[in-house]
């Protein structure tokens, strides 16, 4: 099938809310990463979301809504947490967990009876769903495994001939998925971290917790409170391995043989293997942002073995760290 290449203009966006009352599937820009879109209410449309990204039936989608009067439609309670976290966080990148609304299909959410849900920032998203009326379930819009998808050529790159439409828009600002939480359990917990730091929840949420899986692999065979949590994630195909170091990754890979890195600006003078920057150290918003754009490149090094230098797990930090851990398999060296 043709892909078709949409302008991010007022045509553009029309067109795409027509493909998808129609029950087609698009491709759109958010402030995260590129979601892929259907109708939340179009069971059909949703199985081929999951089908074109080759996705786990047993990972749930997220819901984007324009305005708190889609969220009384998609959500069946709504806590008064969840009210004060609206006010500070939304439009913006921070995903709710909620009990699940009658109108959305079992299937958005693999089954579970709660549902997640985002209210996007980027005036594209905002404009699409808006212009629909229709809570849009989108999952980042990259074949379930690869790096998510950060520009509009990575989107072509994994689905072009696969989906209806992408709208052509600029790079992603946040450049890693939401942050996610449950208001499902008490106290409530830290699910994914994103560009909604643990510190900023914690002004609302001040008793909230961090599941393991955040930081470290699941057990194997052990219920998991985000199914998303158990898979390989943000791979490319070469062996990616994370180092913690707070100094000496450029001597370690150094002494390596026929390696490539993904490193910080800063070290790049003293690295002699091929490699890629993701951003700076001192400002890990410059790693979120490059790090999915670092990894589907680093096919390109050459090398069968790349070794990223991993950043302080903390701020916006955590995020990338968490990205990364999954990217590397759970395969960490510590300097
Ligand atoms: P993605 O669509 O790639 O951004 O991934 C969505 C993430 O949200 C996955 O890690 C899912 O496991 C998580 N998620 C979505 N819905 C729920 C839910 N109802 N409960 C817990 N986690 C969820
Ligand atoms: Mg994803």
């Amino acid at each position: 099938m043709e892909t078709k290449k949409l302008p991010e203009t007022g045509e553009g966006i029309s067109e795409a809310a027509r493909i998808l009352a129609e029950g087609g599937i698009v491709a759109i820009p958010t402030e995260t990463v590129y979601g892929l879109a259907a109708s939340a209410y179009d069971t059909a449309a949703i199985e081929r979301v999951f089908s074109a990204k080759g996705r786990p039936q047993d990972n749930p989608l997220i819901v984007h809504i324009s305005d708190m009067e889609m969220l009384r439609e998609v959500a069946a309670k709504i806590p008064k947490e969840a009210e004060q976290l609206a006010e500070r966080f939304w439009p913006g990148p921070l995903t709710m967990v909620l009990p699940r609304g009658e109108k959305i299909p079992a299937s958005v959410s693999a089954g579970l009876s709660t549902v997640a849900v985002r209210m996007p920032s980027h005036p594209v998203a905002h404009n699409i769903i808006k212009e629909s009326g229709l809570p849009l379930a989108a999952p980042s819009a990259n074949v379930s495994g690869s790096p998510s998808p950060t520009k509009a050529a990575h989107v072509l790159e994994d689905l072009g001939g696969k989906i209806d439409g992408v709208v052509m828009a600029g790079d992603c600002a946040v450049g890693v998925e939401s942050t996610v939480i449950t208001l499902c359990v008490k106290p409530p917990r830290l699910l994914r971290p994103g560009g909604v730091t643990l510190d900023e929840l914690r002004l609302v949420l001040p008793d909230i917790e961090v599941d393991p899986a955040v930081l470290s692999e699941p057990e194997a065979g052990k219920p998991v409170s985000s199914p998303g949590m158990k898979y390989k994630h943000y791979s490319p195909r070469c062996n990616v391995i994370m180092v913690c170091a707070e100094s000496g990754f450029a001597d370690f890979v150094n002494n390596e043989s026929d390696c490539g890195a993904i490193c910080f600006r800063a070290e790049v003078a003293d690295i002699k293997c091929p490699h890629i920057v993701y951003g700076d150290e001192e400002n890990p918003k410059t790693l979120a942002e490059g790090l999915f754009s670092a990894l589907r490149e680093a096919d390109n090094l050459g090398a069968e073995t790349v070794y990223a230098h991993a950043p302080k797990a903390e701020g916006v930090g955590l995020a990338v760290y968490n990205r990364l851990i999954r990217a590397a398999g759970f395969r960490v060296i510590n300097l």
